[in-house]
C-alpha cells in the first residue's frame, strides 16, 4: 500500500474498533412504508418522508411531464441560464406558503445552511447556535469566520449569557425548529424575544417541522404564528416531508437579494432540474390541502408512545414523528438495530458523532403511509428484544 492508503486504513481500522464504522444499504425499491433490501421486505421506520409523498403518483406524474417539457438537467447555475419559469413559480408559491415576501430555492438543505450563514456574517460578527443543531448549520457557522459559539440545548439562560458577552457588529442566532435527532421543539418565542432584546438576527432551520406542523404544514413557525419580524430567516427542506429534493429560504426582499448576490453555495452550483421543481409544486399542493396526513401522523405517534411506555422503553420528550428510544450504551445501539432488522424492521441506529457520546439511540420515524398495525408490530418487536436491560 502507498503511504496515503496505509494512513487511511489505520484510521478506518480505528473507526471499526470504536464501533463507529458506517455502511450503506442497497435499497431496491422506492421510498415507502416498506423497503426492499437484499431481497427482503422491511418495514421502514427510518426515512424522513413524514407525509408519505416520496412515492406519490401525482408527484411522479408532474416530474415526468415536466421532464418531457424541460429535459433532465437545468444546464447551468441560476445566475447564468439555469433559472427556469418553473423554479420561479415554485419560489413564488413557497413565499406565499410561508407568509414571507420572497423565497429562494437551494439545491440541498446542507447548501442552504452553509450559504445563508456565510452570506449574513463574517469576521467581527457572532454566530450563536444550539448545541444540538444540525451538522450543516454547525459547519456553516465554522466556515463563516465569525466568532462561533454554541449554547446549551434549548437553554435560554445560556443563550442570553453569550449574547450579553458580545459586542459584535452583527449577531446571528441559529436554531433547528424541530431537532433532527430528538424530535423536540426549539422554544422559538423565547429565542425571538432574546433576539429582539439583544438586537440579534434569528435563523430557523425547520427541516423536520415543515409539512408536519401547523394547519397547512407551514412548520413550527406557522404553528406558533411567528411573523417575518420574529423569524426573519426561515429555512425549509424539500427532501423530507415534500418527498422531492432541494431546499428553500424564505424572508424579506433584502434577505433574498443578499443571498442571490453573496451566497456562494447558491451562486456556484447548478440549479435543480426544473422537473424536480415541477414535482415540488405538485407536492406543495398536497402538503397544504391534505391535512389528514398530519392528523394521521399524530395518531400513529400517540399510538407508538403509548405502546412503548407500556413496555418500559425510555422515550424522549417528543410529540413529532421523530421518536428516539435511548439505549444508554453506544456500542449496543448497532446490535439492537441489527436485531430489529432481522425481525423485519428498519430503524435508524444513531451513534456519536451524530449525537453526543453516551446518547446512542434508535431513531424511529413515522410516516402518514404507515398503518396502525405496522406500529403495533414494531412495538411487539421492541418488546421481544427485552430492551429494558439495555437502558
Ligand atoms: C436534513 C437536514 C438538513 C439538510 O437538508 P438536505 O436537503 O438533506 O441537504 C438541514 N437541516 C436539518 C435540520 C436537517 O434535518
Amino acid at each position: 500500500m502507498n503511504s496515503m492508503d496505509a494512513t487511511l486504513q489505520a484510521q478506518l481500522n480505528l473507526r471499526r474498533e470504536e464501533h463507529l464504522y458506517r455502511t450503506r444499504l442497497n435499497v431496491a425499491s422506492g421510498c415507502s412504508s416498506t423497503l426492499s433490501v437484499e431481497g427482503r421486505s422491511l418495514i421502514n421506520f427510518c426515512s424522513n418522508d413524514y407525509l408519505g409523498l416520496a412515492s406519490h403518483p401525482d408527484i411522479s406524474l408532474a416530474l415526468k411531464q415536466a421532464a418531457d417539457l424541460y429535459g433532465t438537467g437545468s444546464g447551468a447555475s441560476h445566475l447564468v441560464s439555469g433559472h427556469s419559469v418553473v423554479h420561479q413559480k415554485l419560489e413564488e408559491q413557497l413565499a406565499q406558503y410561508t407568509g414571507r415576501p420572497r423565497a429562494l430555492l437551494f439545491s440541498t438543505g446542507y447548501m442552504a445552511n452553509m450559504g445563508v450563514i456565510n452570506a449574513l456574517v463574517g469576521r467581527r460578527d457572532l454566530v450563536l447556535q444550539d448545541q444540538l443543531n444540525h451538522a450543516s448549520l454547525l459547519d456553516g457557522g465554522r466556515l463563516s469566520q465569525a466568532d462561533f459559539k454554541r449554547y446549551k440545548h434549548v437553554d435560554m439562560a445560556s443563550l442570553e449569557q453569550r449574547l450579553e458577552q458580545s459586542s459584535a457588529e452583527r449577531k446571528l442566532i441559529v436554531s433547528d425548529g424541530v431537532f433532527s435527532m430528538d424530535g423536540n421543539l426549539a422554544p422559538l418565542s423565547e429565542i425571538s424575544t432574546l433576539a429582539k432584546k439583544h438586537n440579534a438576527w434569528l435563523m430557523v432551520d425547520d427541516a423536520h417541522g415543515v409539512g408536519v406542523l401547523g394547519p397547512q404544514g407551514g412548520g413550527l413557525v406557522e404553528q406558533l404564528g411567528m411573523n417575518l419580524k420574529q423569524v426573519p430567516v426561515l429555512v425549509g427542506t424539500l427532501g423530507k416531508s415534500f418527498g422531492t429534493f432541494g431546499a428553500f429560504v424564505a424572508g424579506s426582499e433584502a434577505l433574498i437579494e443578499t443571498l442571490i448576490q453573496f451566497s456562494r453555495s447558491y451562486i456556484y452550483t447548478t440549479a435543480l432540474p426544473p422537473a424536480v421543481a415541477a414535482a415540488t409544486l405538485a407536492s406543495l399542493k398536497i402538503v397544504r390541502q391534505e391535512s389528514w396526513r398530519r392528523d394521521k401522523l399524530v395518531q400513529l405517534v400517540t399510538r407508538f408512545r403509548r405502546g412503548a411506555e407500556q413496555i418500559g422503553l425510555q422515550l424522549g420528550g417528543s410529540n413529532t414523528p421523530i421518536q428516539p428510544v435511548l439505549i444508554n450504551n453506544d456500542a449496543k445501539v448497532m446490535q439492537v438495530g441489527q436485531s430489529l432488522r432481522d425481525a423485519g424492521f428498519l430503524v435508524g441506529a444513531i451513534r456519536p458523532p451524530t449525537v453526543p457520546v453516551g446518547t446512542g439511540r434508535l431513531r424511529i420515524t413515522f410516516s402518514a403511509d404507515h398503518s396502525e398495525e405496522q406500529v403495533d408490530q414494531l412495538v411487539a418487536a421492541l418488546d421481544s428484544l427485552n430492551l429494558r436491560a439495555a437502558i
